[in-house]
């Protein structure tokens, strides 16, 4: 990976002359992440003088240690399962090999490229870029080492930092972030959590080989998504050979002759290689000077902001995952864009948190925008339920056994659709197209009037034509 960022001169953004005020900058933004860059770039964009601190890699977690090298490894890891399914098509291959350093070397060269694109990007958008850990000094002030720099508004963009709780033999564990940059894969990989990041890292080391069991604390992975995808996407996994431990409470870790070994309250420890902890992340707040200054924090660290993501001191602006609402890139970019429209264009655009979709790129992909049937039951009194579990057509030769889960939720008063959920390959791209059906309003009756793609999967959303009972 890139070193750290290094330190921009200060650009003259042709319009900043514009400018006659008493401070060094119009907006300083701390954090070069998803929502922070898009803020900058944005409000430079519009004749604002914008500097940003970033004290690791320009792009935030995003781009170094989550979406994007995540993805990577998701397609990385699903080869092996497209060489079985190759079988099935006629195909006769001979013994596939997986070379983890030669998958590294390439990731970090995608990745070393979309840093040296975003340095590009917020140099030639005249956004000065600081290198180095922000403070907020006071209500008007950032410092950055040795730098200090008056501003008219100051934004928090500084992400969040995976937690792992404090149980004895913590400092054993890796979190994500070390996942990204692993010498060497082991054998056997415990995977503590049941969200996203758990989730998602299970089909990554099961399809690089690694021997993968999953603890989770719960009865059901994936909360708070549709019951009925959670359940199914379990079995699916396990189908595929990663071990999910329901109700699994883990105490404490202990270094072994070879590896560790988990205990657990439920029975005998779990020896394992390696052991991940995905048991969340938290706001990124400590050490900015924020507490000092009174800007208020809810219990979990995170800025409290309202609705323009300003926080109580008028001057300090928040967003993305440090004020920890929906952690996502496309959110911290929509707010980015509806803070600068705000503050700087005078318009509003407030995003529609009602109706964001998502992804988890586990294996098979889950997909899901709306509400899930448990949420839609409480708020409507009539519900009906469209569900179809089938074989997509790739897995009647593949000979893998995948099932695809397809589930819409619809209030019968109005036949509007309120809710899409997916359990299968491409989930994730096959979701999006229905999130903007969903934000358009559409109603049952419009997806059955649509016509089909056939033969696809995706088709099965407008052919889809009796409630269950
Ligand atoms: P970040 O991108 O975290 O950026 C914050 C930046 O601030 C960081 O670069 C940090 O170094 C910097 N910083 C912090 N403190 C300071 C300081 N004091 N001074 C200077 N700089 C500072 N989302 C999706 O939508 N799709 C996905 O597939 C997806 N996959 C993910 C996979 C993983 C493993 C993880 C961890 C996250 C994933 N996410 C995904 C979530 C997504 O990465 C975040 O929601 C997004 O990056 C949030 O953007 P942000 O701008 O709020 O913060
Ligand atoms: P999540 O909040 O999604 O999941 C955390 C998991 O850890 C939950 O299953 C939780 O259980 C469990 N957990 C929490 N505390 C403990 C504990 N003390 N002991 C045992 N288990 C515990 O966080 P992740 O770390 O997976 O991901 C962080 C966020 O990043 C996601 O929520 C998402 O917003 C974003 N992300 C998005 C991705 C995408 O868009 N594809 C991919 C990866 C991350 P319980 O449910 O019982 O609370």
């Amino acid at each position: 990976m890139a070193g750290p960022v290094p330190n921009r001169p200060a650009l003259l953004n042709p319009l900043k002359s514009t400018h006659m005020t008493d401070y060094d900058v119009d907006l300083f933004v701390i954090g070069a992440g998803s929502g922070g860059v898009r803020a900058a770039r944005m409000a430079a964009g519009l004749g604002e003088r914008v500097a940003i601190a970033e004290n690791r890699h320009l792009g935030g977690t995003c781009v170094n240690v989550g979406c994007v090298p995540k993805k990577l490894f998701v397609y990385a890891s699903h080869f092996r399962e497209d060489f079985d399914a190759a079988k099935g098509f006629g195909w006769s291959l001979g013994d596939p090999q997986f070379d983890w350093s030669r998958l590294l070397a390439q990731k970090n060269r995608e990745i070393q490229r979309l840093q040296g694109v975003y340095e590009v990007l917020l140099d030639q958008g005249g956004v000065q870029v600081i290198a180095g850990q922000a403070h907020v000094q006071d209500a008007h002030t950032v410092a950055v080492g040795q730098q200090s720099f008056r501003c008219e508004r100051i934004l928090v963009a500084t992400g969040g930092w995976p937690s792992v709780p404090d149980i004895p033999g913590k400092e054993f564990v890796v979190t994500s972030n070390e996942m990204f940059a692993l010498d060497t894969l082991p054998k056997r990989l415990l995977i503590v959590g049941g969200g996203y990041i758990a989730v998602e890292f299970a089909g990554i080391m099961h399809g690089m080989g690694v021997a993968t069991t999953l603890c989770y604390r719960g009865a059901k992975i994936l909360r708070g998504f549709d019951e009925d995808i959670r359940d199914f996407v379990a079995v699916e996994m396990g189908k595929k050979g990663v071990v999910i431990r329901f109700d699994t409470h883990i105490n404490r870790i202990e270094k072994a002759e070879t590896g560790f070994l988990a205990h657990i309250d439920e029975g005998q420890p779990i020896a394992a290689d390696l052991v991940l902890y995905a048991t969340g992340r938290k706001p990124n707040t400590a050490g900015l000077g924020l507490e000092t200054l009174g800007v208020e924090l809810d219990t979990k660290g995170a800025i409290k902001v309202n609705d323009d993501y300003q926080t109580n001191i008028p001057s300090i602006y928040a967003l993305g995952d440090v004020t920890n609402r929906v952690n996502l890139t496309p959110v911290a970019t929509a707010e980015a864009m509806a803070l600068v429209n705000h503050l700087y264009v005078q318009q509003s655009t407030p995003v529609d948190y009602d109706t964001i979709p998502t992804a988890v790129f586990s294996q098979p992909n889950v997909g899901t925008v709306g509400l899930t049937e448990t949420e839609a039951r409480k708020r409507y009194p009539d519900i009906d339920i469209y569900q179809s579990v089938f074989t997509p057509m790739k897995h009647t030769l593949s000979g893998l056994g995948e099932k695809t889960l397809m589930k819409m939720v619809v209030n019968r008063s109005n036949d509007k659709v309120l809710g899409i959920h997916m359990v299968g390959a491409d989930a994730g791209e096959i979701i999006q197209g229905m999130a903007v059906a969903i934000r358009a309003g559409a109603t049952k009756a419009v997806f059955d009037s649509t016509i089909g793609i056939h033969p696809t999967a995706a088709e099965e959303f407008v052919t889809m034509r009796k409630p269950m009972e």
